[in-house]
């Protein structure tokens, strides 16, 4: 087992994985840029170093500083958290070629599936079910294009193969609307990632996204830990994630899960894994993999009961998974709310001072923060700034634990969006469960008029 480990991220994320250290009797050093030098988990670290100033390009992503710090620190693995060099290949790359043990999959596979024409045609091959588009790249000749958005069917959605962070795609309803649309998402992905090349695909009109969690090792050993319905989500952006999905068979997971299980042992993926797919009218489309971490992974430890965290170390160390499908169980229901610091209903950003945080208790219960009376979010990052889970035996347990633990959290000083979350709780449609993507902006839209 690995004696030190370097923690590649800051806020929440890099204390969980202080945690899952610490537990583990690991030491741990973490990185920080300057405007995070006074955060608490920096100094709970064992050691810390700073990697830069403020702006995220000039630390958390700068790949020598990060690389010099576990050097200074002999420090033996680095966990990237989520975000930042996370889903880097050439950051994993780089770590593995200074002598560190990198905890993720192998960089050739966060290669192959960060582009996402290549990911789907691994997937395809894997025997994963995808959204029926454009076999692969999309050709330029507009008369090929058209052809192959009437076999697929309007609407259609050109996206980015580079693409990310739900920017690089657009709907196109019309075939009159084809040509353009798609000279235009080419040229917004060469700007924004470097990479023109776009692919099509069936637009679904009211799909749920559904994902399932993956563990591998290096033997080929693969599990799947159930799976998360993550549809509550604005622009893209999951604000509310449970497990296990409200409303699906569980032949029907169980059927989607030992699919990407076997993928994982087809492409010999490594590590913690997301395979992220929409459904809709009982079919599963796979729409990316992410080969790290996901803020969500919570819901699933409350119900599975594992340290995901812990079990992505153990695989880097090189152990054998100690878990088979048989050992897995779902247990209960888990519902995560991302509180962040912003307006609840205009969304725009609320850094400053938290003069004072009350925290919520009581059975199932869980509070993943890095905050505290006194702290200071900056500006410069992610606006989460507190992962509340509450667990119960069933869904109405855990929303009513839920809807208790909101009414309890207190922040002053900053705005949250905690009074969305209490609106959303009481819900009738949330309630029911099984909303579509479209269901919060929907429901946001008709609030606002
Ligand atoms: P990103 O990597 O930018 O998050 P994804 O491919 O995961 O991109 O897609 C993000 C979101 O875009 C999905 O959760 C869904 O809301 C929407 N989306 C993507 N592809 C489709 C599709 N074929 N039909 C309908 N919505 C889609």
């Amino acid at each position: 087992m690995f004696e030190k480990i370097l923690i590649a991220n800051r806020g929440e994320i890099a204390l969980r994985v202080q945690r899952a250290c610490r537990e583990l009797g690991i030491k741990t050093v973490a990185v920080h840029s300057e405007a995070d030098k006074d955060a608490k988990y920096v100094k709970l670290a064992d050691e810390s170093v700073c990697i830069g100033p403020a702006q995220s390009n000039l630390s958390y992503l700068n790949i020598p500083a990060v690389i010099s710090a576990a050097e200074v620190t002999d420090a033996e693995a680095i966990h990237p958290g989520y975000g930042f060099l996370s889903e880097n290949a050439d950051f994993a790359e780089r770590v593995e070629q200074s002598g560190f043990v990198f905890i993720g999959p192998k960089a050739e596979t966060i290669r192959l599936m960060g582009d996402k024409v290549s990911a789907k045609e691994a997937m395809k091959k894997a025997g994963i079910p995808c959204v029926p588009g454009s076999d692969g790249e999309l050709p330029d000749d507009p008369d090929t294009m058209r052809a192959i958005a009437k076999k697929v069917g309007y609407p259609v959605i050109i996206k980015a193969a580079g693409g990310g962070g739900g920017r690089g795609m657009r709907v196109v309803h019309t075939e009159a609307a084809l040509v353009n649309a798609v000279n235009m998402t080419k040229a917004e992905a060469e700007t924004a990632f470097g990479n023109p090349v776009v692919y099509m695909e069936k637009y679904l009109e009211n799909p749920r996204h559904i994902e399932i969690q993956v563990l591998a090792d290096q033997f080929g050993n693969a599990v799947y830990l159930g799976d998360r319905d993550c549809s509550m989500q604005r622009r893209h952006q999951k604000v509310i994630e449970e497990a296990p999905s409200p409303n699906l068979p569980s032949r029907v997971r169980d059927k989607i899960g030992e699919r990407c299980a076997d993928a994982c042992r087809k492409i010999k993926y490594r590590g913690a894994g997301t395979f992220e797919f929409l459904y809709e009218n009982g079919e599963f489309y796979f729409i990316e993999m992410n080969t790290r971490l996901q803020v969500e992974h919570t819901v699933t430890e409350m119900i599975t009961g594992l340290d995901l965290v812990q079990q992505q170390i153990f695989v880097a160390a090189g152990q054998k998974l100690n878990l088979r499908q048989k050992d897995i169980h779902l247990n209960g229901h888990a519902i995560e709310c991302r509180i962040n610091a912003e307006d609840p209903y205009n969304f725009v950003p609320s850094p400053g001072t938290i003069e004072r945080f009350h925290m919520p208790g009581g059975p199932g219960v869980r509070i993943d923060t890095h905050a505290y009376g006194g702290y200071v979010v900056p500006p410069h990052y992610d606006s989460m700034i507190c992962k509340l889970i509450t667990h119960g035996a069933t869904r109405e347990q855990a929303i009513a634990r839920m809807r208790i633990a909101l009414s309890e959290l207190f922040v002053q000083g900053i705005k949250t969006n905690v009074p969305l979350h209490a609106d959303l709780m009481a819900d009738a449609a949330f309630h029911q469960g099984g909303t579509s993507i479209h269901y919060l902006e929907e429901k946001l839209g008709i609030a606002n008029k």
